[in-house]
């Protein structure tokens, strides 16, 4: 890690799948960060070139130049297998590429010349970093402490996946936070004071790639009860575009008889055509499209109304409201007990879906204005790390929340069936126990498969552990096995079993390893971290050098043909100048590989020729008492020169580069 005093002081990331957002709890209140190009969200996005790693804006805004290079949508990939049905569906869309290394998906890009593979925990650690980094900027200290926010549908491999991927970033995470959840404790804070009694809450989290929904209720002690969660860990902002794009593509084949779907770069410029005129769609009926060149030298020039984009992606609007209403059918409350429905996530400024949200709450006015739909997110995050700090501000000590289990718990019973012992949305902590016996006859060994999901047959759900247990010999169905979960306040599952005649007990905490990154590769993983961190320093640099180089140059070039150091200088020295100058900027053209060090030994070139010439120059004005000479030095950015100058000749060239460097 970097020099730098290290604090105690804990920020909130917000890790979307499309924009990630960071937040601190300072002075009283919670500031959004924003990043170097000074925007509050950063793009989930990175990329990698023959000569650099790009991370947030940058990396976005050249994704059509570089389709297979830029990596995107890390998050739909983190904690799966690769035979995941959902990477498989996935892939498709993807213009970067996945691998398969023992059931875990890698993606594959170029980087500086070489094949590189990287695991999702990586992409998204090298986005923590960004978003750690630019913490580090604003606050000017190091950051080590962070929440963290994940869908509340997220399984425990998701969870764990995503902790690993901080940790790679060279981050301490304080805890894994629901994002809803999240979102209703910045909500909590901001309106506590303004009404009496228990609000119900339903927040509506709809971004890129989820759709998230929780029922709430907040009371005047600050106590956040989450009722229950619903949504789809794979529904989101990405699937209207990809219809969009579908949409486009199959216009484009109609109007040229020409298919374009297997042209990534094509592709990728249909797709950031289609996101855009999606937004734009929000605000007016109407958006067109315009792609030069789009495909085998063909343009596409098109449009699409309002009601087009919903009539392509109706049954979106669908799937969500089914979703919606499955959700207060699987909580024992009414839709008319809602006091106030929160929205938050960018896919919920699409008009049609307000509407149709409006009509299911009848009539009811969604909350958009009291809290910020982009932002909520990391909000809560900021107050929640805060908190964990040890933050004495009253405001945050009284929040307290109280979760849910987000997905069932179980074993896989005889027949491979899931046998639920925790059903999910139980509130934590909880204790749940049930009894079990024996297959066989004289069976000595009881096998307990631990998973979470709500699929039926128990190996379609995440095996989150398993242990055996050894008893007694005994006629099958005679031993009573009592088995029992328990959720601690940390959210982590203790599950014991013991039979009942004899008291043989095993009891383990369930860390589940599958598909999980090693000890080994998490540790390979955060030297890689600092071995590229490094890289963009060293490029970041080089940039500079180069610049300054570059500036440099110019400014001379402006400095000699200006009066009244054009008339001073002689016809051979600035000739003699310029024709430093123009071997430096070429030299320069042709450098893209040049180390720091090269450029400073350019830099020093150059100013050996300039430097003694310039100051005879000062010196001769001077001993005719003349100012104007200084005042054009000064002008053109060398004012530093002309201090040193009259007493350290000798040091000008190197006092120059400390200016410019
Ligand atoms: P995530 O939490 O998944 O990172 P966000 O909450 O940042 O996502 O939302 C990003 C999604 O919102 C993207 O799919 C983006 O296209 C969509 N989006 C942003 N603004 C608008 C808008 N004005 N209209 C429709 N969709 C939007
Ligand atoms: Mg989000």
């Amino acid at each position: 890690m970097g020099e730098g005093k290290s604090s105690s002081v804990a920020i909130g990331i917000d890790l979307g799948t499309t924009y990630s957002c960071v937040a601190v709890w300072r002075n009283d209140g919670v500031e959004i960060i924003t990043n170097d190009q000074g925007n509050r969200i950063t793009p989930s996005c990175v990329a990698f070139t023959d000569t650099q790693r790009m991370i947030g804006d940058a990396a976005k805004n050249q994704v059509a130049a570089n389709p297979t290079n830029t990596v995107f949508d890390s998050k739909r990939l983190i904690g799966r297998k690769f035979s995941d049905p959902h990477v498989q569906n996935d892939m498709k869309l993807w213009p970067f590429q996945v691998t398969n290394v023992d059931d875990v998906p890698k993606i594959v890009v170029e980087h500086k010349g070489e094949i590189k593979s990287f695991a999702a925990e990586e992409i998204s650690s090298m986005i923590l970093a960004k978003m750690r980094e630019i913490a580090e900027k604003f606050l000017g200290t190091q950051v080590t402490n962070a929440v963290i926010t994940v869908p509340a549908y997220f399984n425990d491999s998701q969870r764990q996946a995503t902790k690993d991927a901080g940790r790679i970033a060279g981050l301490n995470v304080m805890s894994i936070l629901n994002e809803p959840s999240a979102a209703a404790i910045a909500y909590g804070l901001d309106t506590k004071d303004h009404f009496h009694g228990i609000r119900t809450v339903f927040v509506f989290d709809f971004g890129g790639g989820t759709l998230d929904l929780t029922l709430l209720t907040i009371d005047n002690s600050g106590n956040i009860t989450v009722k229950i969660h619903g949504g789809d860990t794979h529904l989101g902002g990405q699937d209207f575009d990809a219809a969009m794009v579908e949409f486009f593509a199959s216009e484009f084949q109609r109007k040229n008889r020409i298919d374009l779907r297997g042209n990534k770069r094509a592709i990728c410029r249909l797709k950031v055509a289609s996101e855009r005129a999606k937004r734009i769609l929000s605000s007016t009926t109407q958006a067109s499209i315009e792609l030069e060149s789009l495909h085998q030298g063909i343009d596409f020039y098109t449009s699409i109304t309002r009601a087009k984009f919903e009539e392509i992606n109706k049954n979106l609007f669908e799937r969500c409201m089914e979703l919606v209403h499955k959700c207060f059918e699987d909580s024992d409350m009414a839709k008319s007990s809602v006091d106030e429905v929160v929205l938050v996530g960018g896919s919920t400024r699409i008009p049609k879906l307000e509407q149709r949200l409006k009509d299911f709450f009848d009539g009811k006015d969604l909350c958009k204005k009291c809290i910020n739909a982009d932002e909520a997110v990391a909000y809560g995050a900021a107050i929640h790390a805060s908190k964990l700090s040890g933050d004495k501000n009253e405001k945050i000590q009284d929040l307290k929340l109280w979760e849910v289990t987000p997905l069932s718990l179980g074993l896989k019973e005889q027949g491979g069936l899931m046998k639920v012992i925790i059903p999910r949305n139980t509130m934590i902590p909880t204790k749940k126990q049930d009894l079990f016996t024996t297959q066989f006859h004289n069976q000595e060994i009881v096998q307990i498969h631990i998973y979470e999901g709500e699929r039926k047959i128990a190996s379609n759900n995440n095996l989150l552990g398993s242990f055996d247990l050894e008893i007694p010999p005994a006629p099958r169905g005679v031993p009573m096995i009592n088995v029992c979960f328990e959720i601690d306040s940390n959210s982590i599952l203790h599950v014991s079993a013991e039979e009942r005649a004899t008291g043989v007990m095993k009891k383990v905490s369930v860390v589940s390893n599958k598909g999980r990154l090693s000890r080994e590769e998490v540790e390979r993983m955060v030297k890689d971290a600092e071995k590229y961190k490094a890289e963009d320093e060293e490029h970041r640099q080089k940039i500079e050098a180069r610049n300054a180089l570059e500036n440099l140059a110019y400014n001379m070039r402006n400095l000699i043909e200006d009066e009244p150091v054009a008339s001073e200088l002689s016809a051979q020295d600035k000739k003699k100048i310029n024709k430093a100058i123009d071997y430096t900027l070429k030299w320069i053209d042709e450098s893209d590989f040049a180390t720091v060090d090269e450029f400073k030994k350019e830099e020093e070139g150059l100013l050996s020729v300039f430097g003694p010439i310039i100051l005879k120059m000062i010196e001769d004005l001077d001993a005719r008492g003349s100012e104007s000479g200084r005042k054009s030095l000064k002008k053109h950015s060398f004012e530093v020169v002309v201090s040193v100058v009259t007493g350290l000749v000798s040091a000008v060239c190197s006092v120059i580069q400390v200016i410019q460097g």
